[in-house]
């Protein structure tokens, strides 16, 4: 089928907080190097956010080093965490309280020398969102990756986006469009656990074996072009997608 097509350096899957956090963190590097580099993350929610888990306890020790300054930026982290209480839930109306040994030391959110957070998880990735766009991000809500594109060499050369219009018996309704085809250098896969595309390459790459040592060198090269990618060159014009998005075909 005949696609339209966009390229891109680098295309995330994932506006989870992993996605947001890569997204950002490529931006800065290739700023940092003054290189351009064009970063679009697809978001199969409706906004950013729309499907993280709501409720979580933050530990910030990684957002802090992705950016050290995110107090004065607002990031949503408001109600520190002041005490651990452990309760047995009996039933619907009875609860026991545990006694605090028996949490594991690594889940203790008191007294390990940081700070933790109650949060949003949704709000911190909205927040997140917003600092990846500061950063020139791409992110388009709404695209859902239906699978990754892969050439005849086996190599991963971005994704396919989910055709637009579908009518509930699969057939072409009145606002079809199919889906284009978003060309990467590097893709990146954060759809969260369980996520449809990593499952399929983790069967057609067989990556879910333990790995021999020469193949953890070669991962690592992966990571080393990676970040090279980071201080890749120009990218190109992006009105098409936004148009497509604009034009109302969610
Ligand atoms: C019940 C529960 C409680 C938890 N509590 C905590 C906690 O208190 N503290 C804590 O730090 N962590 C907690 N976690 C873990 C935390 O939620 C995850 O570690 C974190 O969300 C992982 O981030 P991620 O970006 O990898 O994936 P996700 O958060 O799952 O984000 C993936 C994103 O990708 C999008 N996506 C998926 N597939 C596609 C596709 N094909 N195309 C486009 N977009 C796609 C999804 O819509 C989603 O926005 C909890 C997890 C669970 C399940």
């Amino acid at each position: 089928m005949e696609r339209e097509s966009m390229d891109f350096d680098v295309v995330i899957v994932g506006a989870g907080p992993s996605g947001l956090a890569a997204a950002c963190r490529l931006m800065q590097q290739a700023q940092a190097a003054e290189r351009e580099l064009s970063v679009c993350v697809v978001e199969k929610g409706s906004e950013v956010g729309a499907h993280i888990l709501s409720g979580a306890v933050l530990e910030p020790r990684a957002l802090a080093e992705l950016f050290p300054d995110w107090a004065e930026r607002g990031a949503p982290l408001n109600t520190a965490v002041t005490r651990d209480d452990l309760y047995l839930l009996k039933d619907a109306e009875k609860a026991q309280k545990l006694p605090g040994a028996l949490v594991p030391k690594s889940l203790h959110n008191v007294g390990h020398g940081t700070q933790n957070y109650i949060i949003s998880a949704g709000n911190l990735c909205r927040w997140l969102g917003e600092q990846a766009e500061a950063l020139g991000v791409e992110i388009f809500p709404g695209f859902a990756a239906q699978e990754a594109l892969i050439d005849e060499d086996g190599i991963v050369r971005g994704i396919v986006t989910g055709d637009m219009g579908v009518a509930a018996d699969g057939s072409e309704g009145a606002n079809y469009m199919p889906g284009m085809e978003l060309r990467a250098k590097y893709t990146l896969f954060c759809e969260g656990a369980r996520g449809h595309i990593g499952k399929r390459l983790i069967e057609r790459f067989d990556l879910g074996r333990p790995r021999p040592a020469a193949l953890c060198h070669r991962l690592q090269g992966a990571v080393g072009r990676t970040r090279r990618a980071a201080r890749a060159g120009p990218g190109g014009a992006r009105l098409r997608l936004a148009a497509h998005r604009q034009g109302g075909r969610r």
